[in-house]
């Protein structure tokens, strides 16, 4: 695939006038605080149709844009390029796609990035992505790919008008050596091109507000840059725990033995308790982030529309549901 191709690729996408989430964020009416929302590729038919579901439930929320998380394996991978085309071409949302560098050639690479270019994608959120199999074990690069986000970032703005993205971490990556090396591989990947970064949930405001201060200590020019901070609204603690264990997210212990006491002690949890629980904190989050002037909410929905839209509602950026 050569650049060349992507270029004329990429101007097509721009064509059609797409904007950029930063642009999103600041054109948000009515002054209030715009917010986003995550979904993941589907893996079947009945999967994408309850995507579907959740993509027209949020479009008449109007989201400044909606992300779509990219995954291991070659069906997946071709049905997340498909279906977020779909939401490009189909629906009023701004797509954004995620690419990770996991197991591609740089040539390889390229050619994503012309794929999403070819429905008019060119808002891409560029990640390096975990091992596949065990996220938690060593990283290895592929050899013609690249090691780090950063060159993910200088590849992607080589191939022409995209609007990069790039990951954050409050409580810095389960990779970095402290804190001090995380803030400046972002800074990195905010130098090199990137127009903002969306973080890892987390669960203690003060870790996001010290991960701005930090950027903005470190780069004043950089930490002027958009930190758009991901919300998860627990509905399950089970699940919610394999995901704060793959990505090093910690739940502090006040709410952990919260969220234990609504599980209950039965063989199945109390979903409806611990559901509860994590709509009132993800609403006390997001009250926090809008009074601490957070540029925007991202929401990860796995693809449910109805948390989300109940946290939405709690802070004033949805009507209640009729
Ligand atoms: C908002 C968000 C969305 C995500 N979406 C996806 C997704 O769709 N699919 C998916 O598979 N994963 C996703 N992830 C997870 C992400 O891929 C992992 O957290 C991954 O381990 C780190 O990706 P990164 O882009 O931050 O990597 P990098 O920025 O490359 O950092 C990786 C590690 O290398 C270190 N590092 C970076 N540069 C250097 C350097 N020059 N020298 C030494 N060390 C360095 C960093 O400190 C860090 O520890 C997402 C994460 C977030 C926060």
């Amino acid at each position: 695939m050569s650049e060349e191709s992507v270029r004329g690729r990429a101007s097509r996408g721009n064509a059609s006038g797409t904007p950029s989430i930063v642009d999103r964020l600041r054109s948000e009416p009515n002054a209030r605080i715009p917010f986003s929302v995550e979904f993941s590729p589907p893996r079947d038919a009945a999967a994408e149709a309850r995507l579907w579901r959740a993509v027209r439930e949020f479009e008449q929320l109007a989201p400044a844009f909606v992300s779509m998380t990219y995954g291991a394996g070659g069906s997946t991978r071709d049905r997340t390029v498909r279906v977020t085309g779909q939401i490009a071409e189909e629906t009023t949302l701004l797509p954004v796609a995620h690419l990770t560098a996991v197991s591609h050639s740089v040539d390889e690479l390229r050619s994503m990035v012309g794929s999403y270019a070819d429905r008019g994608i060119t808002n891409i959120l560029v990640l390096r992505g975990d091992p596949p199999g065990d996220p938690l074990g060593d990283w290895e690069k592929h050899p013609d790919g690249v090691e780090y986000a950063e060159e993910l970032v200088r590849l992607v703005r080589d191939l022409g008008d995209f609007h990069v993205g790039v990951a954050s971490f409050p409580e810095g990556h389960h990779r970095a050596d402290d804190l001090e090396q995380d803030t400046r591989c972002l800074v990195g990947k905010l130098r090199a091109g990137a127009e903002y970064s969306i973080t890892q949930m987390f669960f203690d405001v003060d870790d996001y507000l010290r991960l701005r201060d930090r950027v903005s200590a470190y780069d004043a020019e950089q930490g002027a840059k958009p930190i758009i901070p991901e919300i998860m609204p627990i509905t399950s603690l089970r699940s919610v725990r394999r995901m704060l264990e793959l990505s090093g997210t910690t739940l502090p212990s006040s709410l952990d033995e919260k969220f234990t006491r609504a599980a209950g002690s039965g063989h199945e949890e109390d979903r409806a308790a611990v559901r509860e629980v994590g709509i009132e904190l993800a609403t006390n989050i997001g009250e926090r982030l809008i009074s601490e002037g957070a540029p925007g909410l991202h929401f990860i929905t796995l693809n449910f529309a109805r948390a989300t839209r109940e946290v939405l509602c709690n802070l004033g950026l949805a009507p209640a549901r009729v």
